[in-house]
């Protein structure tokens, strides 16, 4: 049988990573170990009925949960202050599966407007198929929020920071006008990553990750997950969850459970390269703009402080040369490297206009402040200063 560890759960962030949410088979095992299980057996045909019946507690099928699974979401939970949790394969699964689940056909969802191209995708595309409305608002305006409710509003969505161009929402005056009318707000904490903003104590019902990102924090596996009181999932997720199957592989749960190991190092570290590139890029003569949640001169800086424990892992900033300058700028870096990923042991660096938001209007994307020279920095675990010499003689040669 296995043994659970939840003595441990009131620790701090660091220490929670590493012990959080542990469960020991009699091995004793020192790692936590890997289940690669579909199903489970049963000693008798009446230990199967009771397990069905909810009677007692233990493993149906994997698709419903499994026990490296269940190790990744408790750990997750002790960290975000959170009741109960779904793993997922993919933070897109995550998504889909919580704004899907609370809603039906004449049903009405609000997001701020400035989503991963793929959450657009399913809050005007997938949604509208399925006969439910969405509004789009600029997230950072209350007002736009609170006009755009109607009797049959049932989700609020957003992300905090933005990607790319990291604009701050005050979760909590979002919260509260969801609240006010009936309404949940989801909140995808991708770009905040868990340790430098907590949506649920600021007001939030639902927060997701995509844990491809921060999460594993070494380019590896697809994961994600959802988050929220047991009574939410139970009225919401629950069945939905174990019928549509976007359960998360074992696998790949065990590489995000070793990944929290190291989370704390990790984000404290790309956030500490992160302030100190911002800072110097400020002062570079080909740099128009820096956007940074930490610098005092970033438009949403006062929520930011407020909701955030530390500015971000990303920069983003604009060459004064447009695209032809931001293009000689990416191909003369030599340590950062072009991606559009985020969060990665590896500092990556991407072109929004160009890649992750082509599929914009051209005045979709200047609403969104996306320039052509606008250029989108993910820091890694390398050494800050080789990065500047990076960056610098890239800057120079652009
Ligand atoms: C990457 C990302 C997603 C999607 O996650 P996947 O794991 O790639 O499916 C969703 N939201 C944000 C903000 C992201 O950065």
């Amino acid at each position: 049988m296995l043994k659970r560890d939840t003595k441990k759960n009131s620790l701090k962030p660091a220490t929670l990573m590493v012990h959080g949410g542990t469960m020991r088979s009699n091995f004793g095992e020192t790692s936590e170990a890997m289940f690669l299980t579909q199903g489970f057996v049963y000693d008798t045909a009446e230990a199967a009925e009771a397990r069905f019946k909810g009677e007692e507690p233990g493993f149906i099928y994997s698709r419903y949960a499994n026990p490296t699974t269940r190790m990744f979401e408790e750990r997750m939970m002790a960290l975000e202050g959170a009741e109960d949790a779904r793993g997922t394969a993919s933070g897109m699964a995550a998504v889909a599966a919580a704004i899907q689940c609370q809603v039906k056909a004449g049903d009405h969802v609000v997001a701020a407007r400035a989503l991963f191209g793929s959450c657009r995708y399913i809050v005007e595309t997938v949604m509208a198929r399925c006969g439910v409305d969405c509004t789009l608002v600029d997230g950072r305006d209350l007002d736009q929020w609170q006009q755009a409710m109607r009797p049959n509003t049932k989700v609020f969505f957003m992300e905090t920071p933005t990607n790319p161009t990291l604009e701050v929402i005050d979760i909590a005056a979002v919260a509260e006008i969801a609240h006010r009318a009936g309404a949940k707000l989801v909140v995808d904490n991708v770009f905040a990553t868990p340790i430098h903003q907590k949506p649920l104590a600021l007001g939030a019902d639902v927060v997701i990750y995509s844990a491809t990102k921060h999460i594993d924090g070494q380019g590896r596996c697809l994961g994600g997950i959802i988050l929220s009181s047991k009574d939410w999932i139970d009225e919401n997720l629950h069945d939905f969850y174990r019928h549509t199957g976007p359960a998360l592989s074992p696998f790949n749960a065990w590489t995000l459970l070793k990944g929290l190991e190291t989370l704390p190092l990790r984000v404290a570290h790309q956030t500490a390269s992160a302030a100190a590139i911002a800072d110097r890029l400020a002062e570079h003569g080909k740099i128009s703009r820096v956007l940074y949640p930490g610098r005092e001169d970033h438009p949403d800086y006062a929520i930011a402080k407020r909701q955030m424990a530390a500015g971000s892992t990303l920069i983003a900033f604009d060459l004064a040369g447009g695209k032809s300058e931001a293009f000689r700028f990416l191909n003369a870096l030599e340590i950062v490297l072009i991606s559009n990923n985020l969060g990665d042991a590896k500092s990556l660096v991407t072109h929004p206009a160009t890649t992750t938001h082509k599929n914009l209007s051209p005045e979709a994307r200047a609403e969104l402040g996306i320039n052509d020279g606008l250029i989108r920095l993910s820091l890694g675990l390398e050494d800050v200063e080789d990065l500047w010499d990076d960056i610098e003689a890239a800057l120079a040669a652009a």
